[in-house]
């Protein structure tokens, strides 16, 4: 049994192009079905749906031989142990800082000012303002980031950002792009070995896959 760990929306439904290549066909749609494990028409290839920040863990300990997860989640969640054959191109967006269109962000660094960021990404976020030698007090959230500067939480946000509609809509702006993300599968080494002829056969088919598009 090949077992693929992938989250819901964008990461599962840009996967399936990749699966219908090497003949994969997942049996039910994760947003109708309550489901956790999706059967495919491959009887010895399984689905199972996990949160994005889990996948790697999944991956990692063998609850799942492969699977699909964000670079942001392996920079920030780790990805010790695993092995990354494959950038597939999807899901693609950015981690970016954003605030409220009134605040000066421009004006805050050249001061020097203490900045509060909101973020789940912490890691990224602190390694960039150090990088840029801002000094930053870090407020981890889980979600709903774009909040955090219209409630006076924090200054900025570092989050994803792909067509940037909701930080319109929430009257934030982008003033800094941190790195450009995309979706890597990842394999568990031991199952890399075990079961070597299936999962190669699907890293090499994911491979051709993407140098077509
Ligand atoms: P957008 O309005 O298109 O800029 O999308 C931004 C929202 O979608 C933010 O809440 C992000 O956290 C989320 N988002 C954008 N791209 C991704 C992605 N590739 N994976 C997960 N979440 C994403």
């Amino acid at each position: 049994m090949i077992t693929l760990a992938l989250s819901k929306g964008r990461i599962f439904d840009e996967t399936l192009p990749l699966l219908a290549a090497a003949g994969i066909e997942v049996l039910e749609d994760p947003e109708k079905s309550r489901k956790l494990i999706l059967p495919t028409n491959q009887p010895d290839v399984r689905v199972v749906l996990v949160r994005a920040t889990d996948v790697p863990t999944y991956v990692q300990y063998g609850g799942a031989d492969l699977g699909v997860t964000g670079k942001d989640t392996l920079i920030e969640h780790g990805a010790q142990g695993l092995y990354q054959p494959l950038d597939l191109q999807i899901a693609k967006c950015r981690v970016s800082v954003a605030v409220r269109n009134d605040f000066d962000y421009q004006q805050a660094v050249r001061q020097g000012a203490r900045l509060r960021v909101a973020t789940k990404y912490t890691s990224i976020a602190r390694d960039f303002f150090a990088t840029k030698g801002v000094h930053v007090d870090m407020i981890k959230l889980y979600g709903s980031m774009e909040l955090a500067p219209l409630t006076g939480l924090a200054d900025a946000i570092v989050d994803l950002v792909s067509t940037g509609n909701t930080l319109k809509a929430n009257h934030l702006v982008e003033v800094e792009r941190i790195m450009d993300i995309s979706s890597h599968l990842v394999v568990n080494q031991a199952a890399l070995k075990l079961k070597q002829a299936p999962l190669k056969r699907i890293i090499d088919v994911f491979a051709q896959a993407i140098q077509q598009d």
